[in-house]
């Protein structure tokens, strides 16, 4: 495996970054990651030369640079559709079939490389780091190919990648691997257009979004999806109740298992990779949550509440689910199974309709696991922090260690306008004791539509989360940055600093105020404002070792 230059930049966002690719045993897989490339140092001999350059796990996709417009009927290069090819006479499906067979597909060694970011250095253990606590998690000191296969054959971990999105670059979901972000996306009734909604996609994955979903509402649902499946290089996820409610005339009572039947194929046509389907809410749990304090906050456990109760049966998705897996196995679409009665605020956290509904997704794991389909468990909600780790002991017991997909959780009530914060506090202390992958809130949560800074926001500050959890787990090499730019500040290397940065462009404006005539001339400065030039303790520090030494 050699890492080779690529072509391709990120634009005004990520300076001093280009586009590499390591190579993997075929021609045709080749890994695309971010390299930083820092400054300039004095060696002990006495020569100049750069300090190592850092990798980094890169979700931006061909189309990195921003700046660029791309024409979102041109869609991206089929990646994988030559892959896809070759196992269609194979017998196997999915990914979970091909690994329990014993066979290592394309995919799974491209997800295998890109885990490994800090490359050899941190599996040697050349970097410093402190040790982590993994909650029995079995992370490996260097994510191999056949690692990733045994992940998704023991169902600890799903590759989300459907036969119909040949796009996509391969990912792994479990808590093993480095843990993932999913943006959501998506027009809501009369807000937001097509155009936008890949705009807005292309901006996730800039900033790090490991997937997205689509959660369109409004207008030409299936439209905006196509357009972003075509245009998406990270796995796309979808709810499909809100389409099938649209096609029933927003009336809950008009939905059937035929109609969300035809929803489900067409989605899973188009190249969705995985859906969360809320077939957990059953007709016994809902006494219980409709006693809560806020009910039943899942729009997609909202909507099938109600069609129990109108139509006095038992949730359709539940009673069909053998079909439904027989569709998911043909696309390799990944099940998301959705937690239509998370709690909404700190009152109802843990509570029974919650549990009750977690046991039933443990039995429909099964189910699903038996029928080939990969499968991830979707979680809370709102939880008060010392309650989150009894959340996650749970859905690994009941769930039998299917990775859980949390949102957030929020850990107080009372932080609308902030909630992103509030959702990456949470969301921290989740995935640390072991969920696989966050769903991102931005600051507009509870309030309205997320716009372009909202989602830049709220990628980045779970993008933070996830670094934080992956840091306490002890994911090997993943202090390698946070040393790397500790020894820029030490070194008043200001330019490396800013851009080793989780949003360089954001440090860069702090620190310059957009003036670059003074980035010139400040690029070495010594001190910042924040102690000031007198009271700047890294300076004084240094003055100290130096006069020591
Ligand atoms: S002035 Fe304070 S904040 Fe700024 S570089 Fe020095 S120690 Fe750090």
């Amino acid at each position: 495996m050699s890492a080779t230059p690529g072509v391709g930049d990120y634009g005004p966002y990520f300076p001093g970054s280009r586009k590499i690719y390591r190579e993997g045993a075929r021609r045709d897989l080749r890994v695309p990651f971010r390299r930083i490339e820092l400054g300039h140092m004095r060696g002990q001999d006495g020569t100049i030369r750069r300090h190592p350059p850092v990798e980094v796990y890169d979700t931006s996709g061909p189309h990195c640079d921003p700046a660029v417009e791309v024409d979102p009927r041109e869609g991206l290069p089929e990646l994988r559709a030559d892959w896809i090819r070759e196992r269609e006479a194979g017998g196997a499906v999915t990914q979970r079939e091909w690994a329990l067979r014993g066979v290592i597909t394309p995919e799974m060694e491209f997800a295998a490389i890109r885990e490994n970011e800090a490359g050899e250095g941190a599996a040697e253990g050349r970097e410093v780091q402190h040790p982590g606590e993994d909650f029995g998690a079995g992370i490996p000191a260097r994510v191999s190919a056949e690692f990733v296969r045994r992940e998704i054959a023991a169902g600890r971990a799903v590759l989300p990648a459907s036969r119909r999105h040949p796009e996509s670059e391969p990912m792994v979901i479990g808590r093993a691997f480095r843990t993932k972000i999913n943006a959501n996306l998506g027009n809501s009734a009369g807000r937001s257009s097509l155009e936008e909604e890949v705009e807005k996609m292309r901006w996730s994955t800039l900033w790090g979004a490991d997937t997205v979903m689509d959660l369109s509402t409004g207008e030409a649902i299936p439209d905006t999806r196509e357009a972003i499946l075509r245009n998406s290089p990270v796995p796309v996820g979808t709810v499909p109740i809100y389409e099938a409610l649209r096609r029933a005339g927003d009336d809950p009572a008009g939905l059937d298992w035929p109609l969300f039947r035809d929803v489900l194929r067409e989605q899973a046509e188009q190249g969705v990779d995985y859906m969360t389907l809320h077939a957990g809410v059953r007709r016994d749990t809902l006494p219980s949550a409709l006693r809560r304090r806020t009910g039943i906050v899942s729009r997609g456990g909202s909507i099938l509440a109600r069609w129990i109760q109108l139509r006095g049966k038992e949730n359709f998705i539940y009673e069909h689910f053998d079909e439904v897996c027989a569709l998911m196995r043909e696309y390799d679409v990944a099940f998301s199974l959705g937690d239509g009665l998370r709690p909404g605020c700190l009152a109802d956290a843990n509570d029974e309709a919650q549990f009750a509904e977690l046991r039933t997704l443990g039995e429909l794991t099964r189910t699903a696991w038996n029928r080939g389909c990969q499968v991830m468990i979707e979680g809370p909600g709102h939880v008060p922090l010392h309650r989150i780790a009894e959340n996650m002991e749970r859905e690994l017991e009941d769930c039998f260690e299917a990775p859980f997909y949390t949102l957030g959780p929020l850990v107080t009530d009372i932080g609308a306008g902030y909630d992103h914060v509030n959702s990456a506090i949470g969301g921290s202390v989740m995935a640390w004791h072991g969920a696989a992958m966050l769903c991102y809130v931005t600051p507009k949560e509870h309030l309205g539509l997320p716009d372009r800074d909202d989602v830049r926001e709220g990628v980045v500050v779970h993008r933070m989360a996830a670094h934080a959890a992956d840091l306490a787990r002890g994911i090997p090499g993943a202090q390698v940055r946070d040393n790397a730019i500790s020894a820029a500040r030490y070194d008043f290397r200001w330019r490396d600093v800013i851009n080793l940065c989780l949003d360089p462009e954001r440090a860069r404006r702090f620190r310059y105020g957009g003036d670059s005539a003074a980035e010139e001339e400040e690029v070495d400065v010594r001190y910042c404002s924040m102690c000031g030039e007198q009271f700047c303790s890294m300076r004084m520090s240094r003055r100290v070792a130096e006069e020591d030494s």
